[in-house]
């Protein structure tokens, strides 16, 4: 099979029919073999009959539905799950992302030789309080990712080599960074492709503002997995090390003071006026608290299924 069109979809059931239609024109036009997996979650208006009335009437549609909404990320990873095609493609439900970008995308996968090619909504059709944060957001994410050439990390029309889609796990909100899991996963060939948008047409977006937090929040996490994910003691360590060695001389400091100020009450003065008491003791239980977390940190590690997972690129 040539292409599995992934589409996630939580109450969008006046976009479906004519999303249907349109994957279906350009499957046909270009002679692809193909299949539609719709992925419901859990919507709570009529999207799924609408999908049982497009499955009967086109084969190639296939669905899974949610018992109830768990979030785009899920819905993402499920559809990856099922996928069969040699290339998978994610779109929007709600017709903002063009099916007439499935060509070319295709084409950049099979021919480019690129692992991810991810759409960039150049030119945007959202309100500005979507768009303004939306360009720190990428600014920030490429820097931390270290995937320089990406504009719009989020964007939901995307094609994946098959192998990307079942090697990386996309799981709580991390759709947001899904170039980041491939490149972690080992995938480096990442591509762009400027891709037309449209204001959504029927129903509101179903993410509010809180995705900002929670995506500086997540971004936070990747980056602590790909640098010290299977070797936290390496950072906790290192932490602990430092406020172990500031609570040291925070201690010296204060048995210099005792040892200038010999007399008794003007060290006690000394002792609790003086920062250094106070610094020497927040340093040190500060300092073995990051030395446990890394023990803590080391032992979950060992246990992680994936400590021992690595992407071979050739063998002789
Ligand atoms: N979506 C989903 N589960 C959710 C929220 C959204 O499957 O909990 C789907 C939604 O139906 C749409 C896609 O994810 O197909 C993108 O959502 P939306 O268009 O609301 O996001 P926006 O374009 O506003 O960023
Ligand atoms: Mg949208």
């Amino acid at each position: 099979m040539d292409i599995s069109v992934v589409v996630p979809l939580y109450n969008e059931e006046e976009s479906l029919p004519e999303l249907e239609a349109w994957i279906r024109r350009v499957m046909d036009r270009e002679g692809f073999s193909y299949e539609i997996i719709f992925v419901n979650d859990g919507s709570t208006d009529r999207s799924m009959e609408v999908i049982r009335r497009l499955a009967q009437e086109n084969p190639h549609v296939r669905a899974v539905s949610f018992a109830r909404n768990y979030g785009k990320s899920p819905a993402l990873n499920t559809g990856f799950a099922r996928a069969q095609g040699d290339v998978v493609i994610t779109m929007d439900a709600d017709l903002q992302d063009s099916p007439d970008e499935i060509p070319e995308l295709y084409r950049m996968i099979t021919e480019d030789g690129y692992d991810l090619v991810s759409g960039w909504k150049k030119k945007r059709y959202d309100p500005l309080s979507k768009t303004i944060p939306t360009k720190l957001f990428n600014a920030t994410a490429r820097r931390v990712s270290g995937i320089h050439n990406l504009h719009d990390f989020n964007c939901g029309l995307k094609a994946y080599r098959q192998a990307v889609v079942k090697h990386i796990e996309v799981y709580g909100d991390m759709h947001r960074y899904i170039p980041y899991l491939a490149k972690n996963a080992g995938y480096k060939r990442i591509g762009e492709k400027v891709v037309h948008h449209q204001a959504r047409k029927y129903g509101v977006s179903k993410f509010g503002l809180d995705r900002f937090v929670n995506g500086y929040l997540d971004l936070g996490t990747l980056w602590f997995q790909s640098k010290f994910g299977i070797k936290p003691m390496h950072m906790f360590g290192l932490l602990g090390s430092l406020m172990f060695l500031i609570g040291f001389i925070a201690v010296v400091t204060v048995l210099i003071m005792k040892i200038v100020a010999m007399n008794s009450a003007t060290f006690h003065f000394y002792l609790t006026k003086s920062v250094y008491f106070y610094l020497s003791l927040a340093a040190m239980i500060m300092g073995v608290q990051f030395f446990c977390t890394g023990f803590i940190g080391e032992m979950i590690t060992r246990n992680a299924p994936e400590r021992n997972s690595y992407l071979i690129a050739e063998e002789i």
